[in-house]
């Protein structure tokens, strides 16, 4: 895609990757200019034609001077970072390095350009192990592990930043994203891939046994209670959350729906929607897995205008799964010249 430097343009970190690319996609088509820009670390091939991909670190400096310098870039929504909580606590060098300490070259280039707005992929796992549920945003943030002190931390630096310099911000805490958008093939790509439903999906469909990672936890079932949220309804909350920052300052925002599934449900939808068995081994614990993760997003629904559709169990693993079958022929690429890989404009 050619890029028109007047039009309204939301540059997206990490928009390769599985929630960064439900959001661009949705950016494009109510109407902005989309730049991605990703190091396709996950070994991604993802060129389309609705937003211009630039293949490169979201710190490049000289490549955030050329964007700045000569797009109308209205805001930036900052998906790119690390995830993988046990990796986290084995290596907090590298997620404070990626997640903490780099973001300070793209925030500081904003300064730079007086690009005020700026939309941060937070996460649950700031509150650590909830004393009650649902969490509101009011709730203690204790995380419990290196990955949830990372986006804690960041809040932070936007706290500071704001007060200090203006910034406009909105830190989204996501609950657990899943689903797909299979009419844009745009679902989750991991790897390696540590997430129940994809791992799930993988072992009804190949015959491998799946693995619940503690089943004596204090809930109805024993295994632990996540509160899943669509990856499409997740993207509607960052347009809104963009239209939020035309008239306010600063936000801090719950993403879930206030339903709480168990690790045992998510296997019993899985052989109902697929239709395959699936054979289960229960392992010890994983580590610093909290028994109850569940939302209280009233402040989103009221604020932000922002209500959840397509966020039933049902809906999600049918989405992933449609998703799943399709996955490996996918691509991503809508014409050779899009495919081919860029790193500078
Ligand atoms: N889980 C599991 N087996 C797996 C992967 C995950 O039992 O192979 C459990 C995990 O302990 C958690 C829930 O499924 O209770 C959701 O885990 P996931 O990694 O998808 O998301 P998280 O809640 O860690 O963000």
């Amino acid at each position: 895609m050619e890029l028109d430097m007047h039009k309204p343009t939301v540059l997206v970190t990490g928009g390769a990757g599985y929630i960064g690319s439900n959001t661009a996609w949705l950016l494009a088509n109510k109407g902005y200019q989309v730049v991605i820009l990703d190091n396709m670390r996950y070994g991604q091939h993802f060129y389309p034609s609705w937003a211009r991909v630039i293949l490169a670190d979201f710190a490049d400096q000289t490549i955030l001077d050329q964007l700045f310098t000569h797009y109308n870039v209205q805001a930036v929504m900052h998906f790119a970072g690390l995830i993988e909580v046990g990796r986290s606590g084995k290596d907090p060098s590298t997620f404070y390095q990626e997640n903490v300490a780099k973001i300070f070259n793209l925030l500081n280039k904003m300064r730079e350009y007086q690009i005020d707005k700026f939309i941060f992929s937070s996460s649950a796992a700031v509150y650590g192990t909830p004393k009650r549920i649902p969490i509101t945003e009011e709730d203690p943030c204790n995380p419990v592990n290196t990955y949830g002190n990372t986006k804690y931390t960041v809040e932070k630096i936007l706290q500071d930043y704001s007060h200090a310099y203006g910034l406009k911000f909105v830190a989204l805490r996501y609950f657990n994203a899943a689903g797909a958008d299979i009419e844009n093939m745009l679902g989750e790509r991991h790897e390696p891939e540590t997430h129940a439903i994809p791992l799930l999906l993988e072992a009804a469909d190949k015959g491998e046994p799946f693995y619940i990672f503690g089943d004596d936890y204090g809930t109805p079932d024993g295994t632990c209670i996540r509160d899943y949220l669509h990856v499409k309804d997740l993207a509607v909350a960052h347009y809104k959350a963009l239209k939020y920052l035309d008239i306010h300052k600063t936000g801090i925002f719950n993403l879930g729906t206030g339903i709480g599934v168990s690790v045992k449900e998510l296997v019993a939808t899985v052989k109902r929607i697929t239709g395959l068995s699936v054979e289960i081994v229960v392992q010890g614990r994983r580590d610093g897995d909290p028994d109850r993760l569940v939302a209280d997003a009233t402040k989103a629904n009221q604020i932000l205008g922002w209500i959840p559709e397509y966020s039933y169990i049902e809906t999600i693993v049918a989405d992933a799964w449609g998703f799943y079958q399709k996955k490996d022929i996918s691509m991503h690429c809508d014409s050779d010249q899009h495919c081919q890989q860029r790193s500078t404009f």
